[in-house]
């Protein structure tokens, strides 16, 4: 984020950060939501804090939080909450050509008693990466190096083929995990190869390749907080089997 944000202020550009499923990480000691112009976090039903949809965006920037708190709302300039509050009528004004991206009431019920327990379940995420760290400390697959002042909070295990050490490709690999009964996915392929940026602004493979490594190489592993020990060395065993398999 240190490089990022040099590269931002030498170019007067803002930083909007997807972290849809960092809640509870760390960057520098720092919470993630804390130092941005924008951070997005996502409480789709899949992530580590989940209400089923919605998500919340945080920034320190009055101007665009106030920017946002329209935008979500039609454009109008107040909530629709504050239209039925007691202190009276109050016509709203449309100031913007506004979004329906509202998170509901019902989803904040759901979410609240999910908040309560974020800490305990990143903390569980984090026993069973390091069990992960542990039982695949091997040959052809390469592990994320750990930063001291830096806490993630598995969404998933990501490892790295080292495709120079494997006879086959990624997806021949994935196939085989599959076989094993293990629930293995991708993420993410680089942004640029998608066809819509390949499309409006002409990227290409070869554009950046540290991203196309990454897109083409790696394979994220099951994480939840009510993993055992037994699921994650299950999970190892199907990885190693198939590795060692498939390694040159
Ligand atoms: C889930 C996810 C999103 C989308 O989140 P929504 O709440 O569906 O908008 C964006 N980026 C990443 C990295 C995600 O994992």
């Amino acid at each position: 984020m240190d490089e990022i944000k040099k590269i931002a202020e030498d170019k007067k550009i803002m930083v909007i950060e997807d972290a849809a499923h960092a809640a509870g990480a760390e960057y520098k000691n720092k919470k993630i939501g804390s130092f941005s112009d924008a951070s997005c976090f996502s409480f789709y039903a899949t992530k580590n804090l989940a209400m089923a949809e919605g998500g919340i965006i945080t920034t320190n920037n009055e101007e665009l939080s106030k920017k946002i708190s329209i935008l979500r709302m039609h454009g109008m300039d107040r909530s629709a909450w504050d239209r039925y509050s007691k202190t009276g009528f109050k016509q709203y004004q449309i100031v913007e050509a506004g979004f329906k991206a509202n998170m509901t009431d019902i989803q904040a019920a759901i979410g609240l008693p999910q908040l309560k327990k974020l800490d305990f379940h990143n903390s569980q995420r984090q026993k069973i990466a390091e069990k992960f760290e542990k039982e695949l400390d091997m040959d052809c697959i390469m592990l994320q190096k750990r930063k001291k002042d830096r806490k993630q909070v598995w969404h998933f295990f990501p490892i790295l083929l080292d495709p120079k050490k494997l006879k086959v490709e990624r997806s021949r690999i994935i196939d085989a995990i599959q076989a094993e009964n293990i629930g293995v996915t991708v993420n993410y392929t680089a942004l640029h190869l998608e066809p819509f940026y390949r499309k409006k602004f002409g990227f290409k493979r070869g554009d950046f390749p540290n991203a196309e490594f990454v897109s083409d190489n790696e394979i994220s592993l099951p994480v939840y907080p009510k993993m055992t020990e037994e699921n994650v060395e299950g999970i190892c065993r199907a990885v190693r089997k198939v590795i060692e398999y498939y390694k040159r």
